[in-house]
């Protein structure tokens, strides 16, 4: 089958989604999302979904993979038609009636990590700035290649799975307010250019990245279209010749311009900054959207081959996941995802005493993956904290969730400010350290069988599921850097391959953070694996839910087994023992460094 002309299918996809919602249904009226209820769950759930999610296996075994299908669940855990109310209500309360366009001639939205249609502001000025609007989206071979050092996919099947649910949603809801979605495959440099000709486009409106693979694209997509020369009738204004680039900040919680400095001359720590933009700006309302945002462009679609479609997994090159906590991708699912957690479970009173948690959905917001998809703004969370807040209840919980955002919007910015140093070795402070680049230690960690249950689980809670919570990010970062000495980036470019909500900025500012080499002032930040252990999992039930072979311990020893479980590949930093760490552990080859 010719690559753009498979039919992505949705019939499919949808199917799997509802029968994870059936599924989930029967097994919250059985018992608690915990594995060992789930089991007793999934033991109970007829054979005939049983197998759909649980890889057909009938019987069931405290060792097998079925424990762990079995308590599969999605996120949000709403019914279909639930999600659909809430995404409603929530578009319904964020649309204008009486927008008015004034703009002439055809733009184009392009579609990057800002895949939603509520308080996009590249999608409402490309809307306002013209008479006739294509949203365009690209499929970048770039972001199915390998990781820049290590040759990991740079996509991994989860994410890219999560991201092709991410389109659907985006195509649907645009044909909702009378558009559509042209999905092309290939490098916006080379296609958007003759789109742009093609449809007689005077603007094509994006949001702006920071990091030095997005701005390489913005650089080439301006280059592209200033060869593009527009007929008089085309042109915005008589002067404007080619069609413009025009870039729109739109990431973070405060917009860039409402800083109190200027991005370069961001506060160092973390503390500072967040004391500043919380006492010297505020943040943007929502921005609204039409009801409408008709007309298409009337012609020109055969002149690029038509609407195109999502491409599946397979197109990608990339298999199907395995089951596991199924992030429901898309704006709608995110949406119906800030319904649960803020109105219908009222979790958000709870955050800040709850975040630590490691099992289940519900500790934490979970909102990550579709902040990093841009399926859910930073603004719209916002609003919605306050409207919780004026509703139901302001406490320090309803404040924690701002307060982690504005961690999110930290990284972004020193994105700007330290620039690909966040990706080197020596991190923003260019410190020189030694580092191993052992393959064996490191295929230890990255494949859960470290011999340390905490990390062994919390690295299959990441290959089988995409997530980890960031109490486990924490610990599987400081044993990787500090208990086996391993090239921080070895760590990162992993968490980069696997985690659905990657995020450039996010993921290398708290790896730099982690490693000691970011421009955190408590530099050697360790984490004790027995302390966090005994605090963040005493019952040993996240260890056993992800390692089924531990359930038979008594729940004091699930996280310390001793003999019972595989050899500890490396004795911990500050632990005393008489291993020497050189001549035991290290057997491995060393990577072959690539250039950098
Ligand atoms: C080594 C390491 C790598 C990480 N990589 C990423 C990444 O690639 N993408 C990513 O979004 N987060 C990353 N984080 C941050 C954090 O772990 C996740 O944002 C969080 O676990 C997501 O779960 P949640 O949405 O339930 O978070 P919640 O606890 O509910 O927090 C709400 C939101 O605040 C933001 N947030 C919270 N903590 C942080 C933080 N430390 N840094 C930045 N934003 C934060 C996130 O947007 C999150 O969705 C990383 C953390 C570590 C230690």
């Amino acid at each position: 089958m010719p690559f753009w002309t498979a039919t992505w299918s949705v019939a499919t996809h949808f199917h799997f989604a509802l029968l994870s919602l059936q599924r989930e249904e029967a097994m919250r009226s059985l018992t608690s999302l915990f594995p060992q209820h789930s089991v007793v769950a999934s033991t109970l759930c007829s054979p005939k979904t049983a197998g759909i999610m649980c890889s057909a296996s009938s019987s069931y075994s405290a060792t097998s993979s079925a424990v762990r299908l079995a308590a599969v669940h999605p996120v949000p855990s709403l019914t279909a038609d639930e999600i659909s109310a809430a995404a409603s209500e929530a578009f319904a309360r964020h649309s204008a009636a009486g927008l008015k366009r004034s703009g002439n001639g055809v733009a184009i939205v392009w579609f990057r990590n800002d895949l939603r249609v509520v308080d996009n502001e590249a999608l409402l000025q490309a809307w306002a700035g013209s008479n006739a609007l294509l949203p365009v989206y690209f499929v970048d071979p770039r972001h199915f290649g390998s990781t820049h050092l290590f040759g990991f996919p740079k996509t991994g099947a989860l994410r890219a799975k999560f991201l092709l649910e991410c389109l659907h949603d985006l195509k649907k809801n645009l044909k909702e307010r009378g558009l559509d979605l042209l999905v092309k495959h290939g490098r916006p440099e080379d296609i958007l250019p003759s789109i742009a000709k093609a449809f007689g486009a005077h603007t094509v409106f994006a949001h702006k990245e920071t990091c030095s693979e997005e701005l390489h694209v913005e650089k080439l997509v301006l280059k592209g279209l200033q060869q593009v020369i527009l007929p008089q009738h085309e042109r915005s204004n008589p002067k404007t010749v080619n069609p413009r680039l025009q870039l729109i900040w739109g990431s973070t919680m405060y917009h860039i311009e409402d800083l109190p400095f200027d991005a370069e001359n961001l506060p160092d720590v973390y503390t500072q900054f967040r004391k500043s933009v919380e006492s010297k700006s505020s943040i943007r309302e929502c921005n609204k959207l039409p009801v409408s945002l008709t007309p298409l462009p009337s012609s020109s679609l055969g002149e690029v081959g038509g609407w195109g479609s999502v491409p599946t997994l397979g197109d990608l090159g990339l298999e199907e996941p395995k089951a596991g906590m199924h992030f429901i991708g898309g704006e709608n699912a995110a949406l119906g995802r800030v319904h649960e957690y803020f109105w219908k479970k009222d979790l958000v009173r709870v955050y800040k005493e709850t975040r630590n948690g490691m099992l289940g959905a519900d500790y934490s917001t979970k909102f990550s993956p579709w902040l990093a998809s841009g399926s859910l703004s930073p603004r719209y969370l916002y609003a919605e904290v306050k409207r919780y807040e004026k509703a139901r209840l302001a406490n320090d919980s309803t404040y924690w969730v701002l307060f982690e955002l504005i961690w999110r919007d930290y990284f972004r910015f020193l994105s700007i400010k330290y620039g690909n140093s966040i990706f080197h070795l020596g991190g923003p402070r260019k410190l020189v350290t030694k580092w191993s680049q052992d393959t064996s230690l490191f295929e230890s960690w990255k494949g859960g069988h470290t011999g340390y249950p905490l990390i062994d689980a919390n690295m299959k809670e990441l290959s089988t599921t995409g997530f980890m919570s960031n109490r486990g990010r924490q610990i599987v970062c400081s044993f990787l850097v500090r208990d086996m000495r391993l090239d921080w980036r070895l760590g990162a470019e992993w968490f980069e391959s696997c985690l659905l909500d990657y995020d450039p900025c996010s993921n290398y500012g708290n790896w730099t953070y982690g490693a000691g080499v970011g421009n955190d002032p408590r530099e050697d930040r360790y984490f004790s694996i027995p302390k966090q252990a005994k605090t963040y999992d005493p019952e040993g039930e996240y260890v056993s839910y992800w390692l089924p072979e531990l359930q038979p311990l008594p729940r004091e020893r699930r996280n310390f087994p001793g003999k019972s479980y595989i050899k500890q590949v490396v004795p911990l930093k500050f632990e005393n023992t008489t291993i020497n760490r050189q001549n035991n552990f290290s057997t491995g080859k060393v990577w072959k460094k690539k250039d950098h």
